[in-house]
């Protein structure tokens, strides 16, 4: 797997896209725009408050963003 995203500061995280489409299981698919191909900017935001993460993804050139509550800090 092919993680670009390496931050030393990383929280653990789980990813739970409930919309991955079976015909689309791919990284590829995960990780770059299918309506551009570009690739997504990917911002996790960690809220110590309320000890939740949550990870933003942006296609700079579409300007779609997603928002993912992710895994709750240990
Ligand atoms: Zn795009």
């Amino acid at each position: 797997m092919d993680n670009k995203i390496k931050d030393d500061n990383e929280p653990q995280v789980i990813f739970e896209f409930e919309f991955l489409d079976p015909q689309q299981e791919k990284i590829e698919q995960y990780s770059c725009c299918d309506l551009c191909g570009s690739e997504f900017e990917f911002t996790h935001v960690t809220n110590f408050v309320d000890r939740q993460v949550e990870e933003q993804k942006e296609c700079p050139s579409c300007q779609i963003k997603f928002h993912k509550q992710l895994h709750a800090l240990q």
